[in-house]
């Protein structure tokens, strides 16, 4: 029999937070001022861990400087975004390759392919893509991957990568279950947003993958400021850590779990993922 007292309390490992998003409009020292702040209230409201992902040269500096401020709490991932690689260069990817060895760093990433955004050239976004794929794997750290209406693109990179023992995690994950069985094979984590809880019936087939996705390979996450999860969604300007719990006890009941019990396991998935210590 337990008691509560042998319950440990819901901690959520949110593994996508634009933390340095949240407070775009603020002037650079009160971004990260106000970013510490939201780690911190994340962490009193059951948000015990938070992987914080780059974009672009700025933003990476930005995670960075959040993880050495909140240690056990916001970890950095480094990389060059999809829609952000246009508007990067050699500098920035020189940069990249030597934050992949900061201690804070615990991923590579966001990288990934775009089709529904024209941002950045298509050859372009392939060879980011490519180039932090390699790093990834000779840095022995996971890739955080965004794929959007590219999901044919990205299997050929991921099964030749995978060959080359690339770990790694599909962040906000809206594909159908034949793409997903293909990137669980291939030894991928799956990761689920707010999207994951949104009414329309287009999104029934991130319901339907959520599903199915086996509960040692499954993570959750907000994208924040971006993928407000329901019943927030339209009621708040912009989606905040704390909301993880929504999309997770969403997806817990989604697969009749105990929130708790999911609440811990995708925890042990990020921690096994990322290799960080709570
Ligand atoms: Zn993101």
């Amino acid at each position: 029999m337990t008691t509560n007292r042998d319950v440990p309390p819901v901690t959520w490992f949110d593994t996508h937070a634009h933390l340095y998003l949240i407070h775009e409009e603020s002037p650079r020292g009160e971004i990260l001022r106000r970013a510490e702040e939201a780690a911190r209230a994340a962490k009193e409201a059951g948000v015990g861990a938070i992987l914080c992902p780059g974009i672009d040269t700025p933003s990476n500096e930005a995670a960075i400087t959040l993880a050495q401020r909140c240690p056990g709490t916001v970890w950095a991932a480094v990389g060059v975004h999809p829609n952000s690689a246009a508007e990067c260069g050699d500098a920035d990817w020189e940069r990249v390759v030597a934050w992949a060895t900061d201690p804070a760093v615990k991923a590579i990433g966001e990288t990934g392919l775009d089709r529904y955004r024209d941002a950045t050239p298509w050859d372009v976004q392939c060879v980011w893509f490519r180039r932090q794929l390699e790093l990834a794997v000779r840095s022995a750290l996971p890739a955080v991957i965004h794929c959007r209406e590219a999901e044919a693109d990205i299997t050929p990179f991921l099964r030749e990568f995978a060959a080359g023992g690339l770990r790694g995690v599909m962040h906000a994950c809206a594909a159908a279950w034949d793409h997903v069985a293909t990137w669980l094979d291939l030894g991928l984590y799956i990761s689920f947003a707010g999207s994951v809880t949104y009414r329309n019936r287009k999104f029934e087939v991130i319901r339907d993958t959520a599903r199915r996705v086996p509960l040692d390979r499954i993570l959750v996450e907000t994208d924040a400021p971006f993928l407000t999860p329901e019943p927030l969604r339209g009621r708040v300007p912009r989606c905040r850590v704390e909301y993880v719990a929504h999309t997770g006890s969403f997806v817990a009941e989604l697969r009749g779990l105990a929130v708790a019990e999911f609440a811990a396991q995708t925890t042990r998935n990020a921690v096994a993922l990322f290799g960080v210590s709570l």
